[in-house]
């Protein structure tokens, strides 16, 4: 069985005036995290794991962070293009483990209910999603959220019977359209096409 592994991270000051999502949940806190989209630190570190562990880049390069059409954004739409990236690629998910660094608020009353609606976003059960939490103890970076995030990955589909599916995602262009579709049916935004995606290494998704 081949296997594959990835991990991600990402890191998201404090913000006033917004609301706390983390992990797919509104949080009740006094403050939320800044980014261009709704800045879901720990949806953001498992994109990138599941991007890396399939080679695929990462979230920047799928979702520039200068990008309109990102602002706000539900980062439930950058979970679901890497899973269509697994697709492609022919790989599932066999666990995830997540680490979020944090003074407050605390993760843990709320921690079952986070990893099932990651497990819900993923379409995978429960026991496959980890989320654990820590304090930034002595790093001096509360007015940060951290997370790390690695997965799993084993092969379900040989690389000739991806052939047969080369037809279905071959190119930038089609991505793109799985990108809009995705936006459509969460945001209902008009399609838009992105003549020329641009790379940024500036992650403020
Ligand atoms: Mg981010």
């Amino acid at each position: 069985m081949e296997t594959r592994i990835g991990f991600g991270w990402d890191s998201h000051a404090f913000k006033a005036g917004v609301p706390l999502r983390i992990g797919g949940l509104t949080l009740d806190h006094p403050e939320g995290l800044a980014g261009h989209s709704d800045g879901d630190v720990l949806l953001h570190a498992i994109t990138d794991a599941l991007l890396g562990a399939v080679a695929a880049g990462d979230i920047g390069n799928f979702f520039p962070p200068g990008d309109p059409r990102w602002k706000d954004a539900d980062s439930a739409i950058f979970l679901k293009l890497a899973m269509e990236e697994l697709d492609h690629a022919g790989f599932r998910i066999v666990n995830i483990d997540t680490t979020l660094v944090l003074a407050a608020p605390k993760i843990a009353p709320v921690a079952g209910e986070m990893r099932a609606r990651v497990a819900d976003l993923l379409g995978i059960d429960l026991d496959q999603v980890s989320i654990k939490a820590k304090t930034p103890e002595g790093l001096g970076l509360d007015h940060v959220v951290q997370c790390h995030a690695v997965v799993l990955l084993e092969r379900v589909l040989e690389p000739d019977e991806l052939k047969s599916m080369s037809a279905v995602i071959e190119s930038q262009r089609q991505l793109e359209d799985v990108v809009e579709d995705l936006l459509s049916s969460v945001h209902g935004v008009p399609k838009k096409r992105v003549v020329d995606p641009v790379y940024d290494t500036e992650d403020i998704t």
